[in-house]
């Protein structure tokens, strides 16, 4: 099965509005195995919408259009597609009960251009909109082509996708879709390319990596007639992948949320150990993330932040002595805060980070992007060097995510992970 996503918006071509509906089904299509080769975004208007949608009946099964199905006049999708089905709109019953439903709910008096929202064409399967006005509805276009219209605000088209859309396409398709997504730290996406590439080139279970800022995730699917068939067909290839990427592995999972900081928080439940912070270049990041995880409570006790060089001797002991002999950005430095806040805070570990995140300071000793961690526990205080490349914003995110690594690695009994890594 091809789909094509067609994103209608003269808001979106005007970049006032990011198309994070395109990605979202992007996104979801390729989990359930359904191939997207196109991604058009048109504005509102009649004749470039008709044109860019029959380019896409031409080359796809399943043409997807979000946005206008509203009741202002822009709205348009819905009466360019009947044209090209070769249908007139009606007022569907069931539609219009679903619109006045949602109009009662929210006391808006219902007018003509509201119950223009529920026109169809007599055989499209309506999709209902509890988050808005405007149905969604899944229209034949002939030669067992549909296009399927979905609303513009995304709060409204993502349940609609996932709850009335996947099913559909799911049984038509006819096969159990299973995934698992693996998360990766410390090896960049060439090198994990590289290693993978021959189980890459296999039909059944794909596998699809992506990355974000220093991580890369990898999508493994398989396609089988059951669900126990799928995972007969999906382990060996995890552990597979396991066994050639070793410990950078972080997580595999059922679903594409987690990260380091879950990871972590996880790992310190698991070893019951407290953590504090103290943080100089990333400011707070460090706990900041830590703490966005539900439950971090349990584990996270606190953090120091301590900027400039007399916080750092103000709230974690760090003699200024040190700090004059060593440079501020030392491993000397990383490793007397650590165990400043350690001490201070009373937790069995603490994770620090001082360093250069530009994009002035640089010196040729010492370039932007030199970063140590300091990493503290009973067991005794060691730095982690860190050479980082790119702007300001950059080096503070992957050095909060070397800090949150280092943590799960140590929680979890195995140092060193991080140490020799070059992120670039
Ligand atoms: P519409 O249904 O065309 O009236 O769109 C209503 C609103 O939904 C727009 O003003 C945008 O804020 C949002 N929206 C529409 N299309 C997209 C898209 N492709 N991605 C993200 N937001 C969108
Ligand atoms: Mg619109």
């Amino acid at each position: 099965m091809i789909a094509e996503i067609l994103s209608v918006g003269t808001e979106l071509l005007m970049g006032q509005v990011l198309n994070t509906n395109a990605q979202f089904l992007s996104r979801r299509l390729a989990a359930l195995g359904v191939t997207v080769r196109h991604q058009t975004v048109v504005g509102d208007n009649g004749q470039r919408l008709r044109e860019a949608c029959r380019t896409a009946l031409e080359r796809a099964d399943v043409v997807i259009t979000t946005g206008g199905l509203g009741p202002t006049l822009d709205d348009i999708t819905k009466r360019v597609v009947a044209e090209l089905a070769g249908q007139a709109l009606v007022l569907r019953p069931e539609a219009e009960e679903m619109v006045r439903e949602q109009l009662a709910k929210r006391g808006c008096p219902v007018t003509e251009a509201c119950l223009a929202q529920a026109m169809f064409t007599p055989d499209s399967l309506l999709l209902d909109n509890p988050n808005g006005t405007a149905p969604g509805a899944i229209v034949p276009m002939g030669g067992g082509r549909v296009v399927i219209h979905l609303p513009g605000p995304p709060e409204e088209m993502k349940p609609m996708f996932r709850d009335q859309v996947e099913p559909w396409l799911q049984e038509r398709s006819g096969r159990v879709l299973v995934s698992r997504y693996l998360r990766i730290f410390g090896m960049g996406e060439a090198a994990v390319d590289a290693r993978l590439r021959d189980l890459e080139e296999g039909g059944n279970p794909t596998l699809s990596p992506y990355c974000s800022l220093g991580e890369v995730q990898l999508r493994a699917t398989a396609a089988a007639d059951t669900e126990a068939e799928a995972l007969a067909l999906l382990e060996p290839l995890l552990a597979e992948i396991r066994a050639r990427l070793g410990d950078v592995v972080y997580d595999v999972r059922e679903d594409e949320d987690g990260g380091l900081a879950v990871s972590c928080v996880a790992a310190l439940r698991r070893r019951g150990w407290t953590v504090a912070t103290c943080e100089s270049l990333t400011g707070g990041l460090i706990a900041a993330t830590l703490v966005e995880v539900p439950g971090a409570s349990e584990v996270v006790r606190g953090g120091l932040v301590t900027y400039q060089s007399v916080a750092k001797t103000l709230l974690a002991d760090v003699p200024p002595e040190l700090i004059e002999r060593c440079d501020v950005v030392s491993a000397e430095v990383a490793c007397a805060m650590a165990e400043g806040a350690r001490r201070k805070l009373g937790v069995d570990i603490a994770v620090s980070a001082t360093g250069l995140a530009g994009p002035g300071g640089g010196t040729p000793e010492r370039p932007v992007g030199t970063v140590f961690l300091g990493l503290s526990t009973a067991g005794g205080t060691r730095a982690i060097p860190l050479h980082l490349t790119g702007n300001r914003a950059r080096i503070r995110t992957l050095t909060m995510k070397h800090a949150l690594n280092a943590v799960r690695c140590e929680a979890e009994g195995r140092s060193g992970a991080a140490e020799e890594k070059r992120l670039n």
